[in-house]
């Protein structure tokens, strides 16, 4: 018998309103009693989204969100611009290259947010891009992009902004129609607590004179079904319909507490991880971009990165993740969001120390825990 600690950046715990919720008996789709549910629950995107207009609920993981942004938005030899400073900036790149649509690559350091100056300068110098392919927070590395000055830029332009918020929407601030944010794309197994199998995206009026003119092919991913489908309060296809119940009972606890209060939550247990890494001399892999959902910390080079990850799953049953692509065992990444509160942290940076400790790594026990914790009594 074990307890398991889940602190990877998706999926996230689920809190005992989903799984209660996940375990009703199923009801059909097409009824007034399931048509009341989900229009409490595209009412309650809106808010957890920070938008007015529409927000759309596909049964598929994240991935097939920011698919359906691609063939909605673009036809083959358009132009897009890809911010690609990590695992998932790439993805904007794959994509686009899977519908032939010719993605201008702008490189970023893995570790740093992109500069919006330089999103500004390759609008200026290429007239033709029609997206901006942008991330929130962009897991691969912690790093979190300022989205609020990025729209500040592309506002202006012919170029419509669409953002990857798989990671961290409903846990730090991303305010879609205010800044600016032409398409936002999520899922469910992250900042929102349900099992994974939803993908969201919002659309702004700027973003369907795109889709009305896309000549990609599309059929399960068409927008255009499903802004039909939502006039009247239903979906194109069967929806997901047991994560839907369960997404309401998400936005009511949301809801309830207010995202103020969430952000500001995730932004401490952020600081106290940070401060634990300080302390146990782990440098963060991102100096000054790191987000309030996921830490990434450079693993010391003594210590083997997969193996330490390993043990604290199997031998303790706190799951973290380890670096990806190039960055494979050279980083380990804690994830902070969604139902975890301060004693899972806390769960996590003990059994880091406890781990390193018996990998022969040199630091005082318990300095990160006592770093955690100042920070949690401030
Ligand atoms: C998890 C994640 C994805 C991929 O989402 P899936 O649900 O696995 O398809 C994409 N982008 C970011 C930033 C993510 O964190």
């Amino acid at each position: 018998m074990r307890k398991n600690y889940l602190l990877t950046p998706g999926p996230t715990p689920l809190p005992p309103q989903v799984l209660e919720a996940m375990s009703r008996p199923i009801i059909h789709h097409r009824t007034p009693q399931f048509q009341a549910i989900l229009k409490e629950a595209m009412e309650g995107l809106k808010y957890v989204f920070q938008t007015a207009g529409d927000v759309f609920i596909l049964a598929s993981s994240g991935t097939g969100a920011m698919e359906a942004a691609v063939v909605n938005l673009l036809s083959s030899h358009d132009t897009a611009l890809c911010v690609q400073g990590g695992k998932f900036g790439e993805r904007w790149g794959e994509l686009c290259k899977a519908y032939g649509i010719s993605a201008q690559i702008l490189d970023v350091a893995w570790g740093s947010a992109v500069s919006p100056e330089e999103i500004k300068k390759r609008l200026a110098a290429d007239p033709k891009i029609k997206v901006v392919f942008t991330t929130l927070c962009e897991t691969s590395t912690g790093v979190v992009n300022d989205i609020e000055a990025i729209g500040r830029v592309v506002k202006d332009t012919q170029a419509v902004l669409v953002v990857d918020a798989i990671s961290g929407l409903g846990a730090i601030d991303l305010k879609t129609d205010a800044w600016a944010c032409d398409m936002v794309i999520s899922g469910s197994q992250k900042g929102l607590m349900l099992p994974p199998g939803l993908g969201f995206i919002s659309s702004s009026p700027k973003a369907w004179k795109l889709i009305e003119a896309s000549k990609s092919p599309r059929y399960y991913f068409d927008l255009r079904k499903a802004k039909k489908a939502a006039e009247k309060t239903d979906t194109p296809f069967t929806p997901a319909i047991n994560l839907i119940i369960a997404l309401n009972e998400v936005l009511k606890m949301i809801k309830l507490d207010g995202l103020e209060k969430i952000f500001v939550r995730h932004k401490k247990m952020a600081d106290a991880m940070r401060a634990a890494m300080k302390a146990l001399g782990l440098e963060l892999f991102s100096a000054d971009a790191s987000s309030d959902v996921v830490t990434a910390a450079k693993v010391p080079v003594e210590i083997d990165g997969e193996k330490l990850v390993k043990t604290m799953r199997d031998a303790y049953g706190v799951t973290i993740a380890g670096g990806q692509a190039e960055l494979k065992s050279k980083v380990i990444r804690i994830a902070h969001m969604g139902f975890i509160e301060e004693f899972d942290v806390i769960a996590g940076i003990s059994c880091l120390e406890k781990v390193l400790t018996q990998m022969g790594y040199k630091f005082t026990l318990g300095q990160g825990v006592k770093a955690a914790d100042e920070v949690f009594l401030k």
